[in-house]
């Protein structure tokens, strides 16, 4: 991995992310420019005028033609929060900046706030990244392997067939010189057929390549339109042999960083948002400094999600 262009990258100072975002006024242009980049579309009728009027917290919008009003927050993930937009942003960045996460009782302490808001907070912009990752599809050449989630049990049996543990599909698509290009990290029912074959009907495109150690399920990329490669590891450990050498590095990144980062979390109702935070920023290493803003972006596009919405336990393909 060339990690020293990724570690040496300037990414955006905090210095420089408040002279951009440390005021409401500016994360209210900056919102509205990511809400509407074309300028002003009434959500109602679609007229482009409107008559700008000073809302309680953030501006209002009135359209010329049917006389609704539109929130500026209206339909994002920001809708109906209480908090200012400038704290919003500060979560979008340093979440986005987290190399290896940021706990809810972290960004607590850096936004000044509760920590049930922070919670809030933290998940809905983790839900904004996962909904925006899970609009992708992998394809070309992927390299998966079965994980899991939970504390390894002394005396339990390692690996696959352990109990308690949350089991998630690690894909990476690779590029012509097997280098990763992009992750997905998902958590499945089991490694069944079905829900392999659900996994893939999701997250590949059909045609895409999956090299695999050879764990049966995942013969079932081939009922997703994809073909299938299986290495039987032979009494090597898979993680021995060169082509899952990235699968491996990364899946002990992805260890480190929940192990570090959380002290303890419900893996088994949020394994997918934490995971996905780790693969959306994994996805954009090169571009670190304008994170916080693809990061708005997501936010803008996730629609409103409520906090017993966000505590319910995710479902997973089955
Ligand atoms: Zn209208």
């Amino acid at each position: 991995m060339a990690m020293n262009r990724i570690q040496f990258q300037p990414g955006l100072s905090l210095s420089a992310f408040q002279q951009q975002f440390g005021a409401e006024s500016q994360c209210q242009t900056a919102l509205e420019q990511a809400r509407w980049p074309q300028g002003f579309r009434c959500p109602h009728c679609q007229h482009p005028a409107c008559y700008r009027i000073q809302g309680r917290t953030h501006p209002l919008f009135q359209c010329r033609a049917c006389r609704k009003q539109t929130s500026l927050t209206a339909g994002t993930l920001f809708e109906k929060s209480p908090l200012p937009l400038r704290l919003w942003f500060l979560a979008l960045y340093l979440i986005g900046e987290a190399k290896t996460g940021l706990s809810a009782l972290a960004l607590k302490r850096q936004l000044g706030v509760n920590y049930r808001t922070a919670w809030l907070v933290q998940h809905k912009i983790m839900q904004a990244m996962l909904e925006r990752d899970a609009s992708y599809q992998l394809d070309g050449v992927v390299q998966v392997d079965d994980a899991y989630l939970g504390g390894e049990r002394s005396g339990g049996k390692a690996g696959r067939g352990s109990e308690n543990k949350i089991p998630f599909v690690a894909a990476v698509a690779l590029d012509q010189w097997q280098h990763p290009r992009y992750l997905k990290l998902s958590p499945v029912a089991g490694f069944t057929q079905q829900a392999i074959r659900a996994w893939a009907e999701d997250g590949l495109q059909p045609g895409a390549h999956v090299i695999s150690d050879g764990l049966s399920c995942f013969g079932a990329v081939t009922q997703a339109g994809c073909t299938h490669e299986a290495h039987v590891a032979g009494g090597k450990k898979p993680k021995d042999l060169p082509m899952f050498r990235w699968i491996n590095t990364l899946l002990g990144n992805v260890k480190t960083s929940l192990s570090g980062t959380y002290h303890a979390f419900a893996f088994g109702k949020y394994a997918d948002r934490y995971l996905a935070a780790i693969a959306y920023r994994f996805n954009r290493r090169y571009r670190l400094d304008t994170l916080p803003r693809h990061l708005l972006t997501a936010a803008v596009a996730c629609m409103p999600k409520t906090e017993n919405k966000l505590r319910k336990k995710a479902e997973v393909a089955t």
